[in-house]
């Protein structure tokens, strides 16, 4: 019965999705940039498309959720099956500006067919994830007249400008929005056909170095010799972060990397890795080393730390003359992994950079506020779901992956809800130029991507 309403719904999107994909390029019509000094009237316009997309979509106790003089996010919901988890789908309806309009090759806010790509910004990220979800509840609704899960939908209206108020947002409903298990569809694939499964996050700490030993710069023929250059001090200061291999040096610091399991590890080795491709992909010059020791590319950008100098500040190209300056200046990042302390590792990173600071000069160093990592268990009913999922919609098994930048939200939500377990899925691909000009969408992989969300509720629902 169950497995018959599974393809009753795929049928019924299989006839509709023509329509769907219209409703996605009128999402896209709306310019919704959340972006200070970007018409906050037009997110306010996409918020209400999105909730009449609810509603007929089948949700019931569709609204738009107000946060301060924040945008506005939608709000639906079917609870009809008692017994069944209650799924929270999430997507988000504002979308970045749109950058240099002479780059783009159609209007940006005019979707456009091109290759079986469809062009325009907020088409994946993330207008696509809202169309999916509203796409697979109104495949069983339409058909079946129900729901294999309770299903609740949040769609919000702040993500591209960091999501400031979800907390408090989930805070204020916090019983609106329960659940055991939230999918968020706003990640990217491994590659064009290739469907993925993002289970971690790094997080990151940052701090700002300062260097200085002259109260103001000096003439460096007049005076140079017995004065502690602070430029040089912060470079070696900046130096004895990392070894030869360009690992990071700083004592105590990989203590608490958590080693990867055998399992994790094939599941690496298992991925495609060509370094020509890498090398295109990251715009790596020729002759320069890939670093970091032993294992795999992979491991390097998921699953380990990293640390770069994100900037240096001491006098300028343009002003480059005969002086001892006063102060360098330096921004320090590190990317950090389970089971990492973002407070444990911001000490470190100071008081090895204090440690090095040579000839007595004054160091200030500035933290910004951390990030934390985020990791989900690779079992459990919520990944084998997913896994079932994602492979029945495209045809193809999943890539378990990583993502080496920080999605804070992603911890925000999961927390709120009482630590319950993300699903990360995404329709982007490496050729999406998302946050880019000529943002596009493969059609192909968004109808993979909306029949997966069609498996993933009854998935959800048989493995609970
Ligand atoms: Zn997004």
């Amino acid at each position: 019965m169950e497995e018959h309403n599974v393809a009753a719904a795929l049928e019924h999107f299989a006839s509709y999705k023509d329509e769907y994909l219209s409703d996605l390029k009128n999402l896209v019509r709306i310019p919704s940039v959340s972006f200070p000094g970007f018409d906050a009237v037009s997110v306010r316009q996409s918020a209400e498309a999105v909730a009449k997309l609810l509603t007929r979509s089948g949700l019931k106790d569709v609204r738009t959720l107000e946060t301060g003089a924040g945008h506005p996010s939608v709000f639906g919901q079917r609870i009809e099956v008692p017994g069944r988890p209650t799924v929270l789908l999430y997507a988000h309806h504002d979308v970045q500006p749109p950058g240099r309009e002479e780059h783009w090759n159609s209007p940006p806010f005019e979707p456009t067919e091109r290759g079986g790509r469809m062009y325009g910004r907020g088409v994946t990220d993330d207008k696509a994830g809202v169309i999916m979800h509203a796409a697979a509840v109104r495949s069983y609704l339409a058909s079946v007249q129900t729901l294999p899960v309770n299903v609740k939908v949040l769609i919000e209206g702040e993500e591209e400008i960091g999501s400031a108020n979800l907390e408090s947002l989930l805070e204020n409903h916090r019983d609106l929005l329960t659940a055991d298990v939230v999918v968020i569809a706003d990640s990217e694939n491994f590659d064009s056909g290739y469907p993925s499964l993002t289970v971690s996050l790094r997080g990151i700490v940052t701090v700002n170095v300062e260097v200085r030993s002259l109260a103001s710069s000096v003439h460096s023929g007049t005076w140079g010799g017995p004065l502690p250059d602070p430029v040089l001090a912060l470079s070696r200061m900046l130096a004895a972060l990392v070894d030869d291999q360009g690992r990071i040096a700083i004592p105590g610091m990989l203590d608490d990397v958590r080693p990867l399991s055998a399992a994790e590890k094939a599941g690496l080795d298992n991925l495609p890795f060509q370094e020509s491709t890498y090398r295109k992909q990251t715009k790596l010059l020729d002759n320069a080393h890939i670093v970091g020791g032993s294992g795999s590319v992979y491991e390097k950008m998921w699953y380990a730390p990293s640390l770069s100098i994100n900037a240096i500040e001491a006098s300028s190209r343009k002003q480059a003359a005969n002086i001892i300056n006063d102060s360098a200046w330096a921004r320090v990042g590190v990317r950090i992994v389970p089971d990492m302390d973002s407070q444990k590792t911001q000490e470190l990173l100071i008081d090895h950079l204090k440690k090095n600071a040579p000839w007595g000069v004054t160091v200030t160093i500035t933290p910004e506020s951390p990030a934390p990592w985020w990791r989900m268990a690779t079992q459990g009913f919520a990944f084998e779901a997913a896994v079932a999922a994602l492979e029945k919609g495209y045809g193809k098994k999943p890539a378990i992956i990583g993502g080496g930048g920080s999605i804070p939200f992603v911890r925000t939500v999961t927390e709120a809800l009482g630590g319950v377990p993300a699903l990360l899925v995404g329709v982007g691909d490496p050729y999406t130029a998302a946050h880019s000009e000529n943002e596009n969408l493969l059609i192909s992989d968004w109808e993979n991507a909306c029949r997966s969300i069609i498996h993933l509720l009854h998935e959800l629902a048989s493995r609970k």
